[in-house]
């Protein structure tokens, strides 16, 4: 089964769906979108996270179903986020 992102809820109509684009990282809503070296979907992060992101200052990972900084503890599942 692929992965799903949570933080995007593809029901909703494109207006709707691009304002809920959030930052995996801080959850800032944000447009910007980064491919990601893997299976996964691509990510949503804020400018600054995108640009640290691409500076090789973040590390991503996947959660429970969504993108959070990675060897962090996702407040929602409580849990060590894994490297990608
Ligand atoms: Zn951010
Ligand atoms: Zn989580």
């Amino acid at each position: 089964m692929a992965p799903v992102d949570y933080l995007t809820d593809v029901s909703l109509p494109v207006a709707t769906y691009e304002r809920t684009h959030r930052c995996a990282v801080c959850g800032r809503t944000s447009s910007d979108r980064e491919e990601v070296e893997s299976e996964l979907p691509p990510v949503t992060l804020c400018p600054g996270h995108s640009a640290q992101y691409r500076s090789d200052w973040l590390m991503l990972g996947w959660c429970n179903g969504h993108y959070a900084e990675a060897l962090k503890r996702c407040p929602v599942h409580n849990c060590v986020v894994e490297p990608l």
